[in-house]
């Protein structure tokens, strides 16, 4: 089954998306991870990211694009995969939506998690402290905000008219929120998820 996670910066979106992936037992597309781990290589991708991460903007949809096409026909992620921060833009979920159709696959569920603003500003600060995440300045993170109401929420709508939003309470306990993913998730996966 494929799987996308949408949700804002210091929502948990990242810890929630490890818990699911071992959960449905697919692999993880985080491309804001591979974008990391290409800026950490010193790759030409990761020159490129770089400038657009360290100032809370999008990397360019037809690089995004590419780099999860190439992914997704790995064999790994035959049995599907969870698509963690992929689409951001609505030109990424068509071209997404192209891909798959050409490969005779779909998203099966978009995921939505959410968290008050106050909330999020909290556990943006409590991550900035833990991890120093270059992206977790102040500047960064009102940009990385602006960033997902104006070129995500649209993704969100574009989904929501696919019947295939479901929209979470992120708010509270990390385990209760992953409680909820599970209630939703399982009624997707059928029997193939552990329990
Ligand atoms: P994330 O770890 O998902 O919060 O992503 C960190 C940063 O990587 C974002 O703020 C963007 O600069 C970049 N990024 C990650 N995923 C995408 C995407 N689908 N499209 C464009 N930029 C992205």
């Amino acid at each position: 089954m494929i799987v996308v996670f949408l949700s804002p910066p210091g929502s948990g979106k990242g810890t929630q998306c490890r818990r699911l992936v071992d959960f449905l037992g697919v692999p993880h597309l985080s491309t804001g991870a591979m974008l990391r781990e290409s800026v950490r290589a010193g790759s030409a991708l990761g020159e490129l990211a770089a400038q657009y991460i360290e100032h809370g903007k999008l990397v360019p949809d037809a690089v995004m694009v590419t780099l999860v096409k190439d992914r997704l026909e790995a064999a790994d992620c035959e049995s599907g995969c969870l698509l963690d921060g992929f689409p951001r833009t609505v030109n990424q979920a068509i071209a997404l939506d192209e891909q798959l159709h050409t490969l005779r696959r779909r998203v099966d569920v978009v995921l939505e998690m959410r968290v008050s603003l106050e909330e999020l500003i909290r556990r943006l600060v409590e991550r900035a402290r833990q991890e120093g995440r270059q992206d977790d300045s102040a500047d960064t993170v009102v940009r990385r905000m602006e960033v997902y109401d104006s070129e995500t929420k649209p993704v969100l709508e574009y989904y929501r008219k696919l019947n295939k939003l479901v929209s979470i309470d992120g708010m509270g306990d990390s385990d209760v929120v992953f409680d909820r993913i599970k209630e939703q998730v399982k009624q997707y996966a059928g029997s193939t998820v552990r329990d």
